[in-house]
């Protein structure tokens, strides 16, 4: 019976692999009988989110519940437009950027379309390729990083949709503004840059956004996330900036109400919250500091990363070091997905978190034999 079904399925979905989740510090406590557990493992905010967001919650007119949210999301859109200097009609806001990352897909690549991307990049790109029925294009990447000269060769006639994350997840590694130039100079009219800045907050300079070479573009998209700096990922909200006509073609095949009103509120809010940013960001600067001095300590090699994560190299098996570690009551995240079977991904925690995932990775691998 289940056979026949899976012949119904469409040929992109029969071979799919539903994404896999880090491990929930719930899913952990119940395993392991733990209750003193660390989650390091999806790069969300240490700090929690945005107290701006909480206080907005708490204040909400409960009829708001019982309401449709507003399917044009106008005041996100306007506060948004305000902050970038563009249009409401370029942005498209989406339950989380995954869901953005999907209409691209849905909405420009059909059957035996390519869609080019790096190796070692997120998860979601192969995904939402796939269960369109389009050709995924994987790049080799160079030292880690995105390889932006042998993407640029891998773009084709049948090139309909490359995303390029800056920076990438799970490597943390990234391209300035220079690189970005050149790289967008090389894309043919016939394909949508979808450029990924999930993580844009936590960046520095010379790193710069795509956002500055939208003016003339009609196919760069650029999304972002209130999933990680805002420290909103469970609300679900992220966002594209693009042409209004790209935008308006990826409005077409949205949901009506893909943000719920929760959800909007947190993302205003927060949008307004600089000292949480502020303090998001130097948590992050530091904890990044913390654990490449400890990996240094421990002889492990790491990818220098300037996202909210970092990958450390492994003399062990990695499943093993990360099951290990389950039992020290910290949840890390394997990476052998992502094309790395010798890392962890490790997202960055609070001084004290970062800490006890540090001694607990010296004890794991002391013990190991
Ligand atoms: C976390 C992440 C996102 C954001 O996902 P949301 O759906 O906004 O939670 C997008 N792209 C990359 C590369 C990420 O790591």
């Amino acid at each position: 019976m289940s056979c026949d079904l899976l012949e119904l399925a469409l040929p992109g979905v029969r071979a799919l692999r539903p994404y896999q989740p880090g491990k929930s510090i719930e899913e952990l406590q119940r395993e392991l009988g733990l209750t003193d557990v660390v989650k390091l493992a999806s790069n969300e905010n240490p700090l929690g989110p945005a107290p701006a967001a909480l206080q907005r919650l708490a204040e909400l007119d409960p009829e708001w519940l019982s309401r449709y949210p507003d399917g044009n999301t106008t005041r996100l859109k306007a506060r948004l437009a305000a902050e970038y200097g563009v249009s409401p009609e370029q942005l498209t806001i989406g339950n989380g950027s995954n869901d953005v990352l999907e209409l691209v897909a849905r909405a420009f690549v059909a059957p035996g379309d390519e869609v080019v991307f790096s190796a070692h990049a997120f998860a979601v790109y192969p995904l939402v390729t796939q269960a369109v029925g389009g050709r995924a294009v994987e790049v080799p990447a160079r030292d880690w990083g995105v390889d932006l000269e042998a993407m640029a060769q891998a773009l084709g006639a049948r090139t309909r949709v490359v995303f390029l994350a800056n920076p990438n997840n799970p490597t943390g590694t990234w391209f300035d503004a220079g690189a970005l130039e050149g790289f967008l100079s090389r894309i043919p009219d016939h394909t949508i840059l979808v450029l990924d800045e999930a993580y844009a907050e936590y960046m520095h300079p010379p790193w710069r956004s795509g956002i500055a070479h939208l003016p003339g573009r009609e196919n760069l998209l650029v999304t972002r996330s209130f999933s990680k700096a805002y420290g909103l990922a469970g609300l679900r909200c992220g966002y594209g900036i693009s042409s209004p006509q790209l935008a308006d073609l990826l409005n077409r095949v949205r949901q009506p109400f893909n943000l719920n009103v929760l959800a909007m509120e947190a993302a205003l809010a927060a949008l307004d919250d600089e000292d949480f940013l502020a303090r998001s960001k130097q948590c992050n600067d530091q904890g990044l500091v913390q654990l490449a001095e400890g990996f240094d300590a421990l002889g492990l090699g790491y990818i220098p990363s300037a996202g909210n994560f970092i990958c450390v190299e492994l003399p062990a098996s990695a499943p093993l070091v990360f099951e290990a570690l389950l039992r020290e009551g910290v949840i890390t995240r394997p990476v052998a997905n992502y094309g790395m079977p010798e890392h962890l991904r490790i997202s960055v925690g609070t001084a004290k978190e970062n800490q006890r995932f540090l001694e607990a990775l010296q004890r794991v691998l002391g013990t190991r034999s």
